[in-house]
């Protein structure tokens, strides 16, 4: 049986997911397909400018890992360019973190949820009980000075 996949922490939604070159019949089209992970990977890395060390830890994955996504998503946007492809972006397996939601960590079970800034601090695990539970260090994003939160959505998977 595969081993489910971990899911990988996404910090930005894009609002277009569809890049079409100009001037080409849709019929005539190829596309490559991003996943949301690999658009997330090239965000962090090729516009917000930080380094990998940092982009896979907002990402809660290995740098090896990061390291692939980039250079797969990389590619794929290179051949779109190059060989005049659409872009979709699309599916992947990830959690939508959110501004203003907290996330927790479940050291026991690992499970990990969601809480709203300004609510009491959990006391224990929702899932086992366990009091053993701290803030999960990976729902900070990127970005300087101010801390994400998190709220976590299942991603849809292709
Ligand atoms: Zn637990």
């Amino acid at each position: 049986m595969p081993r489910p996949q971990k899911c990988r922490r996404i910090h930005f939604e894009p609002q277009i997911l569809y890049f079409k070159p100009a001037g080409i019949p849709l019929t005539k089209l190829e596309e490559v397909t991003l996943t949301l992970e690999e658009f997330e990977a090239i965000r962090l890395k090729d516009l917000e400018g930080i380094t990998q060390d940092d982009a896979s830890k907002a990402m809660d994955i290995s740098q090896p890992t990061f390291h692939r996504l980039l250079l797969s998503a990389r590619r794929k946007v290179a051949e779109a360019l190059v060989l005049g492809k659409a872009i979709r972006v699309n599916g992947g397996n990830y959690k939508m973190v959110v501004t203003g939601e907290r996330v927790f960590r479940c050291f026991d079970c690992k499970n990990e949820w969601m809480e709203s800034y300004g609510t009491e601090r959990p006391q224990k695990c929702p899932d086992c009980g366990s009091v053993n539970i701290r803030r999960s260090p990976s729902d900070r994003g990127p970005s300087k000075g101010h801390g994400y939160g998190g709220r976590e959505k299942r991603g849809f998977q292709v």
